[in-house]
């Protein structure tokens, strides 16, 4: 997409007056997952929110702080992460009631794989992409679900093929972590998400007004185009069914 399109876009309007549209059965949908946050906590302690820093996420940490609930939340800082993502973590840091866990790769496997494979494997292969998301994503994510009975993302059944049958808990023997998984936003729309940021002035990632819909690590991460699928700007380059990092892959 050209930049003239990006920044004649951006005079037009944010993401929240773009997208905010609730759908009729919001404020079921809201109830159900406030329900089941308050359950994750009364019943699957200790449980952790891991949190992209992206629209669904910071929907649910603000549900976590509103409610309020005793769930920490944790994010992955990848070391490659945009300076907007970063600058909205401190400021997350800064404001949440509770507490958010950063945790990094382990920086010698960061350099040795560098090092061996290049700054930009990711883009050579499938296997050294996945190699990199296994560094940066998959270990410190490891660590940070230890100790965890039961976790919460942002998953959504629209946001792909890949997650159309995203359930709101999923308590099944293939779940790779062996952890209870809340998705309470599993039926959302995203108008539902961009409703609930607008209404309850919820801080997000700037990127979003710049088509960002779905926001990873800066370099497997693009602006979409009219049209184009909600997960099309990440890994781009590859099938769409192989658009997973790792960190929601079945077995
Ligand atoms: S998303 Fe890209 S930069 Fe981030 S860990 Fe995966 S391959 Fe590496």
């Amino acid at each position: 997409m050209s930049s003239s399109l990006i920044s004649s876009r951006n005079a037009l309007a944010k993401a929240t007056e773009l997208h905010a549209k609730a759908s009729t059965d919001f404020a079921t949908k809201l109830a159900e997952t406030q329900a089941l946050l308050q359950r994750a906590a009364a019943e699957f302690a200790p449980v952790v929110q891991a949190s992209s820093l992206g629209a669904e996420d910071v929907v649910i940490t603000h549900l976590i702080n509103s409610l309020p609930l005793d769930i920490p939340v944790f994010v992955l800082e990848t070391g490659a992460l945009h300076t907007e993502t970063l600058a909205l973590l401190e400021r997350t840091q800064a404001h949440s009631l509770a507490p958010i866990h950063v945790f990094r790769p382990v920086q010698a496997s960061v350099i040795q794989f560098v090092r061996d494979k290049g700054q930009d494997a990711m883009y050579q292969s499938m296997d050294l992409r996945k190699a990199c998301c296994g560094v940066r994503k998959l270990e410190p994510l490891a660590r940070a679900l230890t100790g965890q009975r039961a976790w919460i993302t942002g998953l959504r059944q629209e946001q792909s093929s890949t997650r159309a049958e995203v359930p709101l808990l999923d308590t099944s023997e293939e779940n790779t972590k062996n952890l209870a998984k809340f998705n309470p936003l599993a039926r959302w729309t995203w108008g539902d998400v961009w409703h609930y940021i607008a209404t309850n002035q919820v801080d997000y990632n700037p990127l979003h007004d710049q088509f960002f819909p779905s926001i990873g690590c800066a370099p497997c991460t693009r602006a979409i185009s009219l049209g184009e699928a909600f997960r099309a700007g990440r890994w781009w380059w590859e099938d769409e069914t192989a658009k997973e990092c790792g960190l929601h892959v079945k077995k």
